[in-house]
């Protein structure tokens, strides 16, 4: 069920642009979305600046503030969106992103005297590079699919697959921003220490045992002062929005150092976000019931509030694909590896940013929150290698006589994220798309 006071005329699926790739029923892009980049044209040195995706264009909201006079918050906001970092725009708050996704929205329909502007700030997403779009202080790592905790605890602990705090508590990590990179990111396989089952001593190898993660980032907007924490009434509001987020990891690293501290050096050589920033403005038709089992412990209350219960969810389906070395070669399709729902996790957004500043810790504009592996109930859902190989017992089967266990060098690695509700547009998230080189 959806809070309906969060939709507006922004949402009205009957809305058209005057840019006409943004009508088609495909597009991850149509005028109801409205994500935020920064881009630059491919190959230029040109700077960087924000920008809206828009059916398969780029408003260029730079040369947009040039030549369009907006007023009040959205006026401010496009001052600060067409930077080279959005962290400003994002410190801005809910208000007026709210505020400029308006007056964009009605700049881009069908009728707006704009349209003949067009040339002087539209450019084709094939023209364009991205880069992280803000400058990320901070990034923590979630853990929030119970059904990925039980499918990798099983692998790691037979004996107690979900420890007894995991209903209890948001788990997470502090993860390490310097290698978050764009999707394209290209990297190298990693070294590391491992101790491989039979192995007396630990050894350094490349990773044998290389997999990805299927997540959503959560980009924080407005921060909050250190001690003062965030209620989980306000927690959204202080969230600017969503991408897909592959977490690489390398598990053979893990198994060996995660104890006692969590993950560290298997985590921290590459993570790949994609490059457009979905608004929770623009999510708000697919929210839905955020449900807890009456058999689970029922959150405690910094962590449960009515409105959340209502519309906590997020609708969000989510999809990792494959394409092999061997398959570019041949010119064969990418391979799907899983799907799952991003409504099926235990621990939602507003939930993430309670926990996170319950202590009193400051979040700031342009933290990043992975939410964890999303993995869904069933067998084909698993949300990394190690859950769909089961440790590599049961390697998949691709196309052309390929199998995988884990990831081989050359292996691209492709995420894609919608919603899609009756009666709404589809909103999409474009690709996130990483690359393993061999190792160094
Ligand atoms: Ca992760």
């Amino acid at each position: 069920m959806t809070n309906d006071d969060r939709l507006d005329e922004t949402h009205d699926p009957a809305l058209r642009s005057w840019v006409a790739s943004a009508n088609d029923p495909q597009t991850d892009f149509p005028i109801q979305n409205l994500p935020f980049g920064v881009f630059r044209r491919r190959d230029r040195d040109e700077r960087w600046r924000g920008g809206v995706a828009i059916g398969n264009r780029i408003v260029d909201l730079h040369a947009m503030a040039a030549s369009v006079a907006m007023e009040g918050d959205a006026a401010a906001a496009l001052d600060r969106a067409r930077a080279e970092t959005l962290n400003e725009l994002m410190a801005l708050g809910a208000r007026p992103l709210k505020a400029l996704r308006l007056a964009l929205s009605r700049l881009l329909r069908e009728g707006s005297r704009h349209a003949a502007d067009a040339a002087r700030w539209l450019l084709a997403q094939d023209d364009a590079e991205y880069r992280v779009p803000a400058r990320i202080g901070d990034y923590t790592d979630f853990y929030a699919s119970v059904h990925h905790a039980t499918n990798v605890g099983r692998q790691f602990r037979p004996d107690q697959p979900l420890l007894p705090n995991y209903k209890w508590v948001p788990i997470g990590y502090h993860g390490r921003a310097s290698s978050i990179a764009v999707s394209g990111q290209r990297f190298h396989r990693p070294r590391g220490q491992i101790r491989p089952q039979g192995s007396e001593r630990p050894f350094v190898s490349a990773s044998r045992r290389l997999d990805y993660e299927l997540e959503v980032g959560v980009w924080i907007g407005a921060g909050n002062a250190c001690g003062e924490p965030i209620a989980i009434a306000d927690a959204e509001r202080h969230v600017f929005g969503l991408c897909l987020l592959n977490d690489w990891s390398a598990r053979d690293v893990q198994g060996w150092e995660y104890q006692p501290l969590g993950p560290f050096l298997s985590k921290s050589f590459a993570t790949t976000i994609s490059p457009w920033i979905v608004t929770l403005d623009a999510l708000a038709p697919y929210r839905g019931e955020w449900r807890r089992d009456a058999d689970d412990p029922q959150p405690l209350p910094y962590l449960d509030d009515p409105g959340n219960r209502r519309h906590g969810a997020i609708d969000l389906q989510l999809e990792a694909w494959i394409e092999t070395a061997a398959m570019r070669r041949s010119g064969a399709a990418p391979v799907r590896l899983s799907r799952a729902n991003f409504g099926d996790a235990y621990w939602n957004v507003a939930q993430m940013v309670a926990h996170h500043t319950i202590g009193g810790c400051n979040l700031q504009p342009g933290d990043l929150f992975g939410s964890g592996t999303q993995s869904g109930p069933n067998d084909d859902e698993g949300g990394s290698l190690l859950e769909l190989s089961q440790g590599g017992k049961h390697p998949l089967a691709l196309s052309g006589g390929e199998t995988r266990s884990f990831l081989e060098d050359g292996d691209t690695v492709i995420l894609r994220g919608w919603c899609h509700r009756p009666g709404f547009a589809r909103v999409g998230f474009g690709e996130c798309r990483g690359t393993v080189l061999p190792a160094r």
